[in-house]
């Protein structure tokens, strides 16, 4: 069996803890490698060589760190078929989905090789007689990254990219679920020309992220995954005097209105439910038509394509849906339809007893789709993230009590809105209390020269992912007042400096 281990100073190296985790291929539900759990001692290590690293890769012109960003780049591009597999196999998404994750990661490489211009300075000349004043931006030093098992090319691309091209070093503490495509990603950086030790992966679990939040060589961490680990980090990482950023979870709604085109909504549902087998931060997993003949009418168009779902492994290019990750996450999923049903919402799709029955792949972790409807606020299927293919259907009589309605859920990563009413979709996009916002487009990722970000319970810290918010984040600003000897005062001034 194949033993997943570190990337420490430019090299692959076993785990010498004694201690690593199963990994499974969530299609067959085999187990086909062990990843390492690193000690402590060894997450040191990945910070003493990252520390080692910094002061000359801080010191390269910032030009030549996005050349090699750019290099990076064009590798990955290349062998983004290859990064893709290893999603798939690991994770259980649909291959061009896996590529389409890839492609949303390297858009944000693709952006940090602008970095010539984004780092560029301020300067005021004549800030007072003969005073000039320029503003600069400078790294932090090491910083780390600790990535969630649902996108593990995408989200450490969300981080890495923007961390190293301003100047960083950077400790990825990947999933310990999907850990493979974390290691392709350091070995291509290595080979378009990262410096050994300024990138490193550490494999582990709370151990690991412990000592990193604990570490006074580590200025500052971005965490993406659920919310009780995102509180944890924001908390534990700020009072060890750390700069902290922490993405959590979602519940994102989507509003359907009565003037929307339904066959457009009815199949952006279908997509942004189901895709991914709903392990998406942005996934729709809320439907709220407003009036119930919007919801009678939808609930009709969306049952056929829900029972039409081809549910099976990332390898038959017919698959729409992949099974779930493990089969604590099977179910999981389960049991929240169970618990829907009991507190009153009406099942229209059943998505619990599906079989998988292609030879070979009965064990894998496969749920069907579930379509529960009659959802109310106050039932576990509405309140928490369930992170699988089950959509609620949360029926409504107006845009107000659309708009009360998620402004009452504490999650507040991503929404929607359909219409053709350009003033209900300008008040939503304005009004609405919710990081990220689309208006008939039913997941509103942003670009990555824009900056990927929830608000309430789907955020700690101040600073979104990637974009200028990612540049802020990665980097402290110095400002520099110079006076020069020709307006040089001979004598001593004791009042607060002013304009001269
Ligand atoms: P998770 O919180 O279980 O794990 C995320 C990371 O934290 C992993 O690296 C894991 O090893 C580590 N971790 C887990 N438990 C820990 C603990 N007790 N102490 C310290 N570290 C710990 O999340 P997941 O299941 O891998 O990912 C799914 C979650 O991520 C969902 O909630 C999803 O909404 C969220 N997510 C959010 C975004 C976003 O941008 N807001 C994006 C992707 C995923």
């Amino acid at each position: 069996m194949s033993h997943i281990g570190h990337y420490l100073s430019g090299a692959i190296t076993a785990g010498t803890s004694g201690q690593s985790q199963d990994v499974y291929n969530p299609a067959t539900g085999e187990v086909i490698s062990q990843v390492a759990l690193a000690s402590a001692d060894e997450v040191n290590k990945a910070v003493a060589a990252a520390k080692a690293a910094w002061p000359a890769w801080a010191a390269l012109p910032v030009l030549r760190r996005a050349r090699i960003m750019d290099k990076f780049k064009n590798i990955v591009n290349e062998r983004a078929a290859i990064l893709a597999e290893a999603i798939s196999t690991e994770h259980g998404k649909t291959h061009d989905d896996a590529l389409g994750e890839v492609t949303r990661g390297v858009e944000v490489v693709e952006f940090s090789t602008s970095a010539p211009s984004f780092m560029k300075g301020e300067y005021s000349e004549d800030v007072g007689t003969g005073v000039d004043s320029h503003m600069i931006r400078q790294p932090l030093g090491v910083v780390a990254g600790i990535t969630p098992f649902n996108f593990p090319a995408m989200v450490p691309m969300w981080m890495f990219p923007m961390a190293l091209v301003t100047g960083n070093c950077f400790i990825l503490k990947p999933s310990e679920r999907d850990p493979s495509a974390s290691l392709l990603l350091a070995q291509w950086l290595s080979e378009a020309g990262v410096p050994d030790g300024v990138f490193n992966v550490v494999q582990g679990d709370k151990l690991a992220v412990d000592t990193l939040l604990h570490h006074d060589d580590i200025r500052a961490v971005s965490f993406v995954g659920s919310t009780p680990i995102a509180q944890y980090i924001h908390a534990t990482g700020t009072a060890n005097g750390k700069r902290v950023q922490a993405l959590g979870g979602a519940k994102n709604h989507m509003v359907i209105m009565p003037d929307a085109d339904l066959d457009m909504a009815a199949s952006a549902l279908i997509g942004a439910a189901y895709g991914s087998a709903g392990e998406r931060c942005m996934a729709i997993s809320v439907a709220v038509p407003v009036t119930d003949a919007v919801a009678d009418a939808l609930i009709d168009k969306l049952v056929p394509q829900i029972e039409a779902l081809k549910i099976g492994p990332a390898t038959d290019k017919a698959t729409d849906m992949g099974p779930l990750v493990t089969q604590a996450a099977k179910d999981r999923a389960n049991d929240y339809v169970s618990r829907g049903e009991a507190q009153g919402a009406k099942v229209v799709v059943d998505g619990r007893g599906f079989t998988q029955d292609k030879q070979g792949y009965e064990n894998g972790f496969y749920v069907g789709g579930s379509l529960l409807d009659n959802v109310t606020e106050d039932m576990d299927c509405y309140r928490d993230e369930i992170f699988g293919p089950v959509l609620s259907v949360v029926r409504k009589n107006s845009y107000q009590e659309a708009v009360d309605l998620i402004h009452g859920h504490n999650y507040a990563n991503g929404t929607a809105i359909f219409t053709r009413d350009g003033d209900v979709a300008r008040n939503f996009s304005k009004d609405i209390e919710v990081g990220m916002v689309g208006v008939n487009v039913p997941i509103p990722v942003p670009m990555a020269y824009h900056s990927f970000g929830g608000w309430k319970s789907s955020i700690f810290g101040e600073h979104h992912m990637h974009g200028m918010e990612g540049v802020r984040f990665y980097t402290r600003i110095k400002t520099t007042t110079t006076r020069w000897p020709s307006g040089m005062r001979s004598d001593p001034q004791f009042t607060m400096p002013t304009l001269g």
